[in-house]
């Protein structure tokens, strides 16, 4: 009799709103519990949700107000993990602190059913922050060359931990929408491509469970707030950096017969490097190589003995990388030899290394078009792959499925005024004045993870 009774009322539901998700309003009558097995209607499930979010909206609010204010450098996320581990205790997930350094890992059981990651990062960038926000990042610090630094959550991933900490409370005080296993991850030093590596060098798919999915957000400094963006399958790039020290002979600026001049050298190799991509690769494969730093010298008359360029290298294919890397090693050694230098010292950081990032293209296309349904067709776009890395491709490499999407941070007229005008351009991850608005961006973001985390174990 409950059953059918259940049925009639579902089916009810659905003439009534036949474009669930385009309009949310709020049910009438008692809230659904879907722990006698009924699943809850996408568009119940959503209010359940928003009203979630708004009890807890002011605190997620002040913590993010003070995450932005406390940034902290990449392998010193101290307090920020913390934190994270503080708020999953609260909630009743076993907590694992120091996993890979500063990482922290909650579980948190409710049945069986499919177990879901969700990830957050915790790292800031060595950026001195120029914003006018009361809430900006004042911190300095000494970096690994002792330089005194500014520090800044130039990504937004003081925006992810509050939209992580939103969606563990969330799902925890929704508990009866959903069954299996959470793991609630705050990961560190993404920005240096560190930390993935090291959570799962240390046991993250051995000591805990092994998820069947992982989701993770990411701010877009290009896309208005209350908007998502998306990317089936390869999403961002394989990232390496190389070190080439060009060596050579010094002597008198006045004397160049005497020496090897290795500016000169490196001048040839900066140009010949232009050409791996230029005329080596397949125009269809995407490929950058980048010289972001160079530095020889200290005098007008002196002609150094070494110089030393940094490169970012970014590739969306094994091959493609492959012949890159080789094909830096092939330049910087032939123009030293065309100069009868010394050999070159080419340094390819291996640990620093990130995977392109391939969002499981099912996941991708689920997640995505549940997006659509809960905050509006017009509101969830797909984006074509960008050259950045990030380092929640690992988990990707590990077989599990996974899923990175975009969030929207920006001021809907800022992003107007941006199309319409060069010189409005709106400032790119990583700068100085990026910053996501911090209300809405909380709003959408929490409202999406959750959603998404409920569409793979709510109960059948
Ligand atoms: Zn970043
Ligand atoms: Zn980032």
């Amino acid at each position: 009799m409950p059953a059918k009774g259940r049925i009639n009322r579902f089916f009810l539901r659905n003439a009534l709103f036949p474009l669930a998700g385009l309009v949310l309003a709020v049910p009438t009558g008692p809230e659904p519990r879907a722990d006698d097995g009924r699943t809850t209607p996408l568009k119940e499930r959503t209010v359940l949700v928003q009203k979630r979010i708004a009890a807890e909206f002011d605190d997620l609010l002040t913590l993010y107000k003070h995450l932005h204010s406390h940034p902290e450098l990449s392998l010193h996320e101290v307090q920020s993990a913390a934190r994270m581990a503080k708020e999953l205790k609260d909630l009743g997930f076993t907590v694992t602190e120091k996993v890979g350094g500063t990482g922290v890992v909650g579980v948190l059981k409710n049945g069986d059913g499919p177990t879901v990651l969700v990830r957050t990062d915790l790292d800031a960038l060595p950026v001195t922050e120029a914003t006018d926000l009361p809430y900006a990042s004042k911190v300095r610090v000494r970096d690994a060359n002792d330089n005194e630094v500014g520090v800044m959550h130039a990504c937004g991933h003081d925006m992810h931990m509050t939209c992580f900490v939103g969606t563990a409370r969330v799902l925890t005080a929704l508990k009866n929408q959903w069954h299996g296993t959470l793991v609630f991850i705050a990961q560190p030093a993404e920005e240096v491509g560190m930390g993935a590596k090291a959570m799962l060098k240390d046991g993250l798919f051995t000591r805990f469970p092994r998820p069947d999915y992982a989701l993770a957000l990411h701010c877009d400094a290009t896309r208005p707030y209350s908007t998502l963006g998306y990317t089936d399958g390869l999403a961002l790039a394989n990232v390496d950096s190389v070190d080439i020290l060009v060596r050579g002979k010094g002597g008198h600026g006045a004397a160049p017969h005497t020496t090897i001049d290795p500016i000169v050298i490196s001048a040839r190799i900066v140009l010949d490097l232009q050409t791996l991509v230029s005329r080596e690769t397949n125009p269809t494969d995407p490929a950058v190589v980048t010289v972001g730093s160079i530095h020889g010298g200290a005098k007008h008359n002196v002609i150094p003995s070494e110089v030393k360029m940094q490169l970012t290298v970014r590739s969306t294919k094994d091959a493609v990388r492959k012949h890159l890397l080789e094909g830096i090693q092939r330049i910087a050694k032939a123009a030293a030899e065309g100069a009868g230098a010394p050999e070159p010292v080419v340094t390819i950081d291996t640990e620093g290394f990130t995977p392109a990032l391939l969002n499981d293209s099912k996941l991708a296309q689920k997640t995505a078009s549940l997006f659509k349904e809960v905050i509006g067709e017009d509101k969830v776009q797909e984006r074509p792959a960008v050259m950045g890395g990030e380092d929640f491709a690992r988990y990707g490499k590990e077989g599990v499925p996974i899923f990175l999407f975009w969030l929207g941070t920006v001021a809907p007229d800022r992003v107007a005024e941006a199309a319409r005008d060069e010189a409005k351009a709106l400032p790119s991850l990583h700068s100085d004045q990026y910053h996501p608005i911090p209300g809405p961006s909380i709003k959408t973001g929490v409202l999406a993870m959750s959603m998404a985390v409920m569409n793979l174990m709510a109960k059948k």
